[in-house]
């Protein structure tokens, strides 16, 4: 696996792939890589020649100062399960040739910026817009893979800022999760034995409340899950939305309940965890 950090190397590199007909599949990450990042390498190793994966912990997207500076970092162990996955290039890159000083990019994020994760993390999505089509611009891919985990991330890449890019095919993948449904995240490793635990009935809860959808009214769910949340003690919600799939919109009263998702966020103790799922 070749390791590159230099942007201009990364660069020639990845012009000399395309010149010779190779397709680059391409994984964005933070690092602190888990089975769910993984599963986005191996899909890319099937679907291309070449598998480029980037760890970048991306200082404009934290939009609270403490969780960029406890978010984990380790690069060893990162490295080596890259390594035996078989990816190709490992791309790390430092913060001042992502964004030099006349890197002025900005995106209209929009309706997709004023709901949810873009309501609650001011700026969040602009940082990750940028970042991402930085990226993109340097590495150039032909695929981009990215988790449903980040759902509301998933469409603005998708709607917003893979368009920039005439070739370029974005590809979503499904959350992979522990045995007790908790989602993967990197962030899980900040949690306590007992914030983890009672992290992980969330998602079940999660799953009741998505059948409830069309039978009950959104307050009488949100109610519930409140009511059900407040049995753990490490554990306090922020939002809970029912949202369509392909546009975000929320859920309005009477629609039918086709193609919607349920989105959550929640703390564990210090630590903002996010979940969504398809409305069955
Ligand atoms: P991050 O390192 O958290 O920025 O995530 C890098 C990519 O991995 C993003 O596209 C995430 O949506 C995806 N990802 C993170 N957790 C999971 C998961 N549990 N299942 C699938 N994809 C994930």
């Amino acid at each position: 696996m070749k390791i590159i950090q230099s942007v201009t190397e990364m660069s020639q590199i990845m012009q000399d792939l395309r010149r010779k007909d190779q397709s680059i599949g391409f994984v964005p990450t933070m690092g602190a890589l888990h089975e769910g990042h993984l599963a986005l390498v191996r899909k890319s190793l099937l679907e291309n020649d070449v598998t480029v994966v980037s760890i970048f912990v991306n200082p404009l997207q934290f939009n609270n100062p403490e969780d960029f500076l406890k978010y984990p970092k380790m690069p060893e162990k990162d490295r080596l399960m890259l390594e035996q996955e078989g990816c190709d290039v490992l791309f790390t890159p430092v913060k001042d040739e992502i964004f030099p000083p006349d890197y002025n990019q900005r995106f209209q994020l929009g309706f997709w910026d004023t709901v949810m994760e873009g309501a609650f993390r001011p700026g969040h999505f602009q940082g990750v817009a940028r970042v991402v089509y930085r990226l993109f611009e340097i590495v150039h891919p032909h695929k981009a893979y990215f988790g449903l985990k980040d759902y509301q991330q998933f469409i603005i890449i998708s709607k917003v800022v893979a368009p920039y890019f005439k070739d370029l095919k974005i590809s979503g993948l499904e959350t992979v999760r522990e045995k007790s449904g908790l989602a993967l995240s990197s962030r899980n490793l900040r949690l306590t034995p007992i914030q983890y635990e009672q992290a992980s009935h969330v998602p079940e809860l999660l799953k009741i409340a998505a059948g409830m959808l069309g039978k009950k009214n959104l307050q009488e769910i949100r109610d519930w899950f409140q009511a059900e949340l407040s049995k753990y003690n490490e554990l306090r919600p922020e939002y809970l939305e029912f949202a369509h799939a392909d546009t975000l919109q929320p859920f309005v009263e009477g629609d039918a309940p086709s193609n919607y998702r349920i989105f959550v966020s929640f703390y564990a103790g210090d630590v903002r965890l996010i979940d969504n799922m398809a409305v069955q």
